[in-house]
């Protein structure tokens, strides 16, 4: 069968950015497993899989656009540290949810002084092309659980 909405499609992929360097692979963890037409991957990925069989290889340059999105200078804000509830226990790096005008996001701590703790809306992906190698390693129909949860069970998907 051919990969489309309400299938669970396994892959297995290498990531790299611009400059060849490997972002992210499966390989070692196993494939990844999503359900098609859900979000669970990004839309470029997604459009390049559909109609896919097992055995195809997709070779494919995302945009940011179609892929983690632009970088968004607005997203990144310095708070006055007397906005967290706790701010001397906040590092560089630590991430947290916060409320936006988009709903929920995850901000990563990149900057603080002794006034302000900067933090930065923006997937650490966001503004740049990605370079998907993928192998489909299966492709199947949803149960209907997966379908009512909107994400894969078992190997390669989610697991509770
Ligand atoms: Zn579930």
């Amino acid at each position: 069968m051919n990969a489309d909405n309400n299938c669970v499609v396994e892959i297995e992929y290498t990531l790299t950015g611009d400059d060849g360097e490997v972002i992210d692979t499966s390989e070692g963890r196993g494939p990844l497993a999503y359900l098609h037409g859900h979000n669970n991957i990004i839309p470029g990925l997604e459009n390049a899989l559909a109609g896919k069989a097992v055995g195809d290889s997709v070779k494919v340059s995302i945009p940011p656009i179609d892929g983690y999105g632009e970088h968004d200078a607005d997203l990144i804000r310095a708070v006055p540290r007397g906005e967290f509830p706790d701010p001397d226990k906040i590092e560089v790096g630590m991430q947290f949810q916060a409320s936006s005008d988009q709903g929920p996001i995850v901000v990563t701590v990149t900057d603080m002084d002794a006034e302000n703790i900067t933090v930065d809306g923006n997937h650490e992906l966001a503004g740049h092309t990605l370079h998907f190698d993928v192998n489909v390693v299966g492709v199947r129909e949803a149960t209907a659980e997966e379908l009512d949860h909107g994400h894969v069970h078992g190997p390669g998907g989610h697991h509770h």
